[in-house]
């Protein structure tokens, strides 16, 4: 049998070692921190930094393929990985979502509408970008933000006074966003094949407490025409990348059913766990599928269900949902709940379909 790297060893990289296995493939994981989620379940472990260059010539030795659960990946790791084994997704998709400004300029650049932005570097442009906004906006960090963090929000303020922001944000680049008034924020999970086959599950709707995803509920409540108009939307992207493998398209829904997108994730995605609940095939084993150049499997929905992600002592509820009958629980294996640490989800299975 063959075997695919996967680069990150989190709960991401656990889940798709596990698909991989089902599969009949081996896995092994690139991963710093020893006993990680996924090394606990994969056949074996690189317990190095994702750019050492041994590390990297090892696991392209042992890898008919490789893939990664994080978007954080180097860009020149994966280029470097690229020359001597199979890279999947594809190194510009990495590229182009680790920084908010080359992502929504490519999203703009093939036709898909996100919030109006600028790139700010210093206090000056952060005022004069407030002003083209009318004083509202949302301020992140271009790359490495996640979970909310690196963000600050700013609500019809009069544009100024705002010396010292930049330098709070940790003086790095920053990207000013218009503030969308959405009605809902959907995702799509979609997969591409190496033949160029695209499957798009069902849009969830999904709730966000403390920056953190709390739920992904399905159906998402959307008109036909807006689930049908995000699926396509994600289709696009796949193809504009030449991408092999999982996407996540996170999109804020206007008034109207219009659609913005508001990040896309080169990899496997949180409010894509329902999959594994509520579809034949879940996010985790298209992946795998897609990568390992296998036909993909169905995106279809057999169930409506609601995802709920346990973070740091909602574990403790674990007991009490295992008492419910049609719920599937999955936890990542972290010894330590710390606060804002996702330590496992559930999915409620509400209705079969
Ligand atoms: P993730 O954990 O999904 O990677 P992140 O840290 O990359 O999160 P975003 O997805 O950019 O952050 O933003 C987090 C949340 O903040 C969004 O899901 C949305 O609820 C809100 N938000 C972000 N950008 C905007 C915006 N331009 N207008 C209104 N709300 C926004
Ligand atoms: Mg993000
Ligand atoms: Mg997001």
């Amino acid at each position: 049998g063959s075997t695919i790297g996967i680069i990150g060893g989190g709960q991401l990289g656990r889940m798709l070692a596990m698909a991989a296995a089902r599969l009949g493939y081996r896995t092994i994981v690139l991963e710093p921190q020893p006993d990680c989620p996924a090394a606990q379940v994969a056949n074996g472990q690189i317990t190095s930094a994702y750019d050492d260059p041994a590390a990297l010539a090892e696991l392209a030795a042992a890898s008919a393929i490789v893939t990664y659960e994080f978007e954080n990946v180097p860009v020149t790791a994966a280029e470097a990985l690229a020359a001597k084994v199979a890279v999947y997704p594809p190194a510009r998709a990495l590229d182009v979502a680790q920084d908010r400004l080359s992502e929504k300029t490519f999203l703009n650049g093939i036709g898909i509408a996100t919030a109006e932005f600028r790139p700010v570097d210093t206090d000056e442009e952060l005022t004069a970008a407030l002003k083209t906004f009318g004083g509202s906006g949302i301020l992140k960090t271009r790359r490495m933000g996640y979970d909310g963090k690196g963000q600050r929000v700013f609500r019809n303020m009069e544009a100024g006074g705002f010396a010292g922001t930049c330098e709070a944000m940790g003086n790095v680049p920053l990207i000013l966003e218009s503030f969308v008034p959405f009605e809902r924020e959907i995702s799509v999970i979609a997969a591409r094949g190496l033949d160029g086959a695209v499957a798009a599950y069902d849009p969830a709707a999904n709730v966000h407490r403390n920056g953190i995803l709390h739920t992904s509920t399905l159906p998402a409540g959307v008109k036909v025409e807006t689930a049908e108009a995000a699926r396509t939307a994600a289709a696009t992207i796949l193809s504009a990348l030449d991408y092999v493998g999982v996407i996540g398209v996170e999109f804020f829904v206007l008034a109207d059913g219009s659609l913005l997108v508001n990040e896309i994730a080169p990899r496997v995605h949180n409010s894509g766990h329902w999959t594994e609940a509520a579809c034949i095939v879940s996010q985790f084993e298209q992946h795998i599928r897609a990568v390992a150049g296998l036909a993909l499997g169905s995106p279809g929905r057999h169930s409506d269900c609601v995802m709920e992600n346990l973070i740091g002592d909602d574990v403790l509820r674990v007991p009490t949902l295992l008492a419910e009958p049609d719920l599937m629980l999955h936890l990542y294996g972290k010894a330590e709940a710390r606060p804002g640490r996702k330590m496992g989800h559930f999915t409620r299975i509400s209705r079969r379909a």
